[in-house]
């Protein structure tokens, strides 16, 4: 309860001034003791007048108090340090207790010294006003600011004009590793804060928001900062500036930051970003199209997902597929298109593993295979396929290769089983033929003539398909220059050919090395040329261009074009397989191809031919060029002029090629000993039972032991004895250097005695 002050009467006239005035004053005596004290003064501290003379006015009982709650010391009172300074002290505000309650007030204090005479102060005139609602307001505001500041998760620094920390947060002392009075005094632009922008680089105070802000006066940032903590660490800033000014002052006076901790937010977001690049080079290794297909339970599905090499598999614009990831088969066909719904409804309901394949046209015009993958997974909204798509056109192309070059080396033996057999027979039907022709009238000589031509040609189609079977012996290699033979060849097509075709020429090599031999490769070149002049047939401006060019240190390219009719797909497709002909039976054999091509990878080279039907053909043959290696040419048959007289030794497995054999030796003045096979051939020759043996005659292939074979053990049984091997087809890759001689079956009669002689003369 507050006791109603009892005012002094007014004694003078500047007694009653002051009595009447809405102010509180005291007059304090050099003592410090109050003399005077008005009824305003005695009614805002709550004491009577006798209570106010009985204090001085640093009196204890005041119990006073600065605004910031330190207690106010008996010579900082505004009384005694006007009476000390001799000067006025001007508005203090400090809160004192009313009366004998416990209730402060607080008041707005003046204290003017009155001086003497002598300059020494006399008395001082205190005066003072009640602000306590004011003050009340302030401090509310202030310990609102005051919890908000601390309180808020943000950090928050308040600077310096000159850019030095004046305080700061509890957030910003937790985000920055340092104590507020670590952190007081110190500048943004220190140098222990080691900070860098985002991408890593150095910052200079142009980078810091806070001294943006200082410099023009603007708020700056955010910015992002990276910054040292004291335990090792760093933390991400987002930071921002706002300039501080007092009110209608133009002067930047400090800053206020306030920085957000980013380091979780950045590192997640770097991890992501990184994760993501490694997905995308995960893809982009890929080589194919990476796709999620989504069935929903209600039956619908679509693609979900796809990325990859969408523009090179299948032709079209990767953006409009991820607009909308159902276009990426928007090009199949419709029949193509079924199978795949159909595999798929298929699949989503046996929940297997997806595999399907499927062509298509792509837009430059091939045919592409495409197979697709995907694996199963169950996810809330159904069915997650996640697969790839490859491209396997190659993997279609070599499989297909490789089925057609199975068949063709299939029907190869085949035709050279055939023709070995055909040959045989050959050798029996040429020889008695011949010997017919000898004992007859004229009436049946001319029909037994075209029985031999026959004959002849049938041995030599036999001799083409033979080549077809041969096999590839390793050791020696015989090579042969191009250039002569594809000008010989070239030779021979102008002396034969339609004078209406124009043959052009263009030899770029003067010497072309390859492996093979003479006959072969020639075969090659002459069968190109005859398939082109075939092909010219009818055609208006026909032409056909062989050219020989260097490519490279290490191979040489022959190509022979022509202007013809061209090859339909389907032909395309055949080509090189034996017997495959378009031709009229009788002008074809299909065999021309596929001996040549044959001939072409014994030699290690490769071929290509571009065809369209009406408008020509190009064949190209690449041959690696061999390494010059001198060779041991085989022993040339000389015809010589020696009588022919002696035994023979025939050993052949057909007993009609022996019989015949046996009948030509007879007839050339020899005696012919037989033998069934290599074995009792050589036991013959063990048994060493005949007298006068001048030669064998040894067939190369045989059952059982091969003529191969024998020829060392005979020389062994028999060095003197020159040996003639008879063969069907001879490789010439094969070893005969034991031999003294070779003929191809079948044999004519003088072709024997002519080897017969020359080899016997040796
Ligand atoms: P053949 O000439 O006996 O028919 P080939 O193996 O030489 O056998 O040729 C097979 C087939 O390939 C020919 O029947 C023909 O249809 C086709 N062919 C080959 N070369 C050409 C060409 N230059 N132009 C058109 N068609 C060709
Ligand atoms: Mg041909």
């Amino acid at each position: 309860m507050a006791r109603e002050p009892a005012p002094t009467a007014p004694r003078a006239d500047w007694e009653r001034t002051l009595h009447d005035l809405d102010v509180g004053v005291v007059v304090q005596e050099r003592d410090l003791h109050i003399s005077y004290v008005n009824p305003k003064a005695a009614a805002l501290l709550g004491l009577t007048a006798d209570e106010f003379r009985d204090r001085r006015t640093n009196d204890a009982r005041w119990d006073a108090v600065f605004a910031d709650g330190r207690s106010v010391s008996p010579d900082e009172h505004p009384g005694p340090q006007a009476l000390q300074r001799g000067e006025t002290v001007r508005g203090v505000i400090i809160g004192v207790k009313h009366g004998v309650a416990d209730e402060r007030i607080w008041i707005l204090v003046s204290a003017v010294p009155h001086l003497a005479a002598d300059g020494t102060v006399e008395r001082v005139v205190i005066s003072f006003s009640d602000i306590s609602d004011a003050q009340r307001a302030f401090r509310e505001q202030e310990s609102t600011y005051q919890s908000v500041f601390s309180s808020m998760s943000e950090g928050l620094a308040v600077h310096n004009a000159d850019g030095t920390i004046r305080t700061a947060n509890a957030s910003a002392q937790r985000v920055l590793g340092l104590s507020l009075d670590q952190l007081t005094g110190r500048a943004a632009t220190d140098s222990r804060w080691r900070l860098v922008t985002a991408s890593g680089e150095k910052v200079g105070p142009e980078d810091i928001p806070s001294e943006i802000a200082l410099r023009t006066g603007l708020p700056a940032g955010p910015t992002v900062l990276g910054v040292h903590r004291p335990d090792g660490t760093r933390a991400w800033l987002e930071v921002q500036a706002a300039p501080l000014r007092e009110q209608g002052d133009a002067q930047v006076r400090g800053v206020v930051a306030t920085f957000k901790d980013i380091t979780t937010e950045r590192t997640t977001r770097l991890a992501l970003e990184a994760s993501r690049a490694q997905v995308q080079r995960v893809l982009d290794a890929v080589p194919g199209i990476v796709y999620q297909y989504q069935h929903r339970d209600d039956g619908s599905g679509g693609i979900s997902f796809v990325a990859g090499r969408i523009r090179e598999l299948l032709g079209v614009s990767e953006d409009d597929v991820r607009i909308d990831p159902n276009r990426l088969f928007a090009g199949l066909a419709p029949r193509e298109r079924a199978a795949l719904q159909e595999a798929i409804a298929r699949v989503v309901v046996t929940r297997e593993r997806f595999e399907h394949e499927l062509s298509f046209e792509h837009v430059d015009g091939t045919v592409r295979w495409l197979r697709l993958f995907g694996v199963p997974d169950t996810n809330p909204d159904g069915l997650l396929y996640t697969g790839v798509v490859l491209d396997v056109t190659a993997e279609k192309q070599l499989a297909e290769a490789l089925r057609l070059r199975q068949r063709r080396e299939a029907m190869g033996d085949m035709a050279a089983g055939i023709a070995h057999n055909f040959n045989n027979m050959l050798a029996v039907i040429l020889p008695n033929i011949q010997m017919a022709r000898e004992g007859v009238d004229d009436a049946m000589a001319e029909p037994l003539a075209d029985a031999e031509r026959a004959a002849r040609s049938a041995a030599d189609l036999v001799r083409r398909m033979l080549a077809l079977g041969r096999v590839d012996l390793p050791g020696a290699q015989p090579q042969v220059d191009l250039v002569p033979i594809t000008m010989e060849a070239l030779h021979i097509c102008r002396q034969t050919f339609d004078r209406g075709i124009t043959i052009e020429e263009h030899l770029g090599m003067d010497q072309a090395l390859v492996r093979g031999s003479a006959s072969e490769i020639q075969q090659v070149v002459l069968n190109l040329c005859l398939n082109a002049r075939d092909a010219l047939q009818g055609v208006r401006n026909p032409t056909l261009t062989v050219s020989l060019t260097a490519d490279g240190a290490r191979a040489a390219v022959l190509t022979v074009r022509d202007t013809g009719v061209g090859m339909t797909e389907e032909t395309l497709r055949r080509i090189g397989e034996p017997f495959f002909t378009t031709k009229m039976p009788g002008r074809g054999t299909g065999l021309g191809l596929a001996s040549a091509f044959h001939t072409i990878s014994e030699a290690g080279g490769t071929w290509s031919v571009l065809s369209t039907a009406g408008s020509g053909t190009t064949f190209s043959v690449r041959f690696p060029l061999a390494i010059p290696t001198p060779r041991t040419p085989m022993r040339a048959v000389a015809p010589g002029r020696a009588a022919l007289a002696g035994t023979v030794l025939v050993i052949d497995d057909e007993p009609m090629v022996r019989s015949a054999l046996a009948r030509q030796l007879t007839r050339a003045g020899m005696h012919a000993e037989l033998a069934d096979g290599a074995e009792r051939g050589l036991a013959v020759l063990r048994e060493a039972r005949l007298t006068n043996l001048r030669a064998v005659l040894l067939d190369l292939s045989m059952p059982g032991m091969s003529g191969l074979e024998a020829l060392p053990l005979i020389k062994a049984l028999a060095p003197d004895v020159p040996v003639v091997a008879l063969s069907g087809h001879v490789p010439e890759q094969v070893d005969l250097s034991a031999a003294s001689a070779v003929i191809g079956k079948p044999v004519a009669q003088q072709q024997l005695e002519e080897v017969l002689r020359a080899v016997l003369l040796d």
